[in-house]
């Protein structure tokens, strides 16, 4: 079992595309997945199918009312696995300051997981994707603390370099909550080829973060802006689209990884 964190500090990268659409495209090539929605806005709930409001069981119950991990999960119309989050999940940060080992909440739940699993003779899952939140707050902390690696979805735009320094940077320091804590890769989102500063900044990346850049770039693509509205990963909204095809080729990258490992 892997775990991943889709994480970036800043807010539509495509952190929620990427989370959605890679479990898809993984799910498709015969892993077993589990997506967590770890950004109250539960972009990532919606986007599999799910009506984020009518679930009995959130991430908040799991780190609030210490529900386990394997109660809360359900199958999307998506086809995987979810555990899904709404609003409930914001006021984390200040209803868990001060309690001892706050930011290890999902760790502890991960744990319980696998034992879960076990006992109830289930396969454990090939993977577990987390959508983050746009800031490092409790929740996305509780995220990188439990994770094995980060992917850090990156728009080429004009401070790509400094921001991507500034997250490895971030990463580095949390190595001391979690030293198991890397970064699997960064994908190039929204990409525009046709766009001569994207190409630019594109091609800097690689030279200076050539050794965690993933080959795939993800193409600014209308249908992977489409699908959420129809409650769908690309995959299943259209297929051929370049977008279905990008994240299918992450997928693939993602799993050559694990074959390395
Ligand atoms: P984040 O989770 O980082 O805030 P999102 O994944 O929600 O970012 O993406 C922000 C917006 O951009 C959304 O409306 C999403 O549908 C759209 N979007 C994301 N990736 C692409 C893409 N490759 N092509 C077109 N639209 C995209
Ligand atoms: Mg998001």
């Amino acid at each position: 079992m892997e775990i991943i964190a889709i994480a970036n500090q800043k807010g539509g990268v495509g952190k929620t595309t990427t989370a959605v659409n890679l479990t898809a495209s993984l799910a498709a090539k015969r892993k077993r997945v589990l997506l967590i929605d770890l950004d109250p806005q539960g972009n990532a709930t919606t986007g599999t199918g799910l009506d984020k409001n009518d679930l009995a069981l959130t991430m908040a119950d799991v780190l609030l009312d210490g529900v386990s991990l394997q109660e809360a999960i359900v199958t999307s119309p998506a086809g995987f696995d979810v555990i899904g989050t709404n609003r409930e999940l914001a006021g984390i940060d200040i209803t868990l300051m001060g309690q001892t080992n706050s930011h290890e909440l999902l760790k502890t739940a991960m744990t319980q997981l696998v034992t879960d699993q076990a006992n109830g003779q289930k396969k454990p899952y090939d993977y577990i994707i987390m959508d983050c939140a746009p800031s490092l707050n409790l929740l996305t902390i509780n995220a990188l603390v439990a994770t094995d690696g980060v992917i850090i979805p990156m728009q080429c735009e004009y401070y790509a370099l400094e921001g991507l320094a500034d997250l490895s940077q971030t990463i580095e320091r949390l190595t001391e909550l979690n030293p198991k804590l890397y970064i699997r890769g960064v994908v190039r989102t929204l990409f525009d080829a046709r766009n001569t500063l994207a190409r630019d900044v594109s091609a800097e990346l690689q030279t200076h973060f050539g050794d965690i850049m993933y080959k795939t770039h993800i193409p600014r693509n209308i249908r992977l802006a489409e699908a959420p509205a129809h409650g769908m990963p690309v995959i299943a909204y259209d297929r051929w689209s370049k977008g279905s095809r990008a994240y299918l080729k992450l997928a693939a990258e993602v799993i050559e990884q694990s074959r390395g490992k």
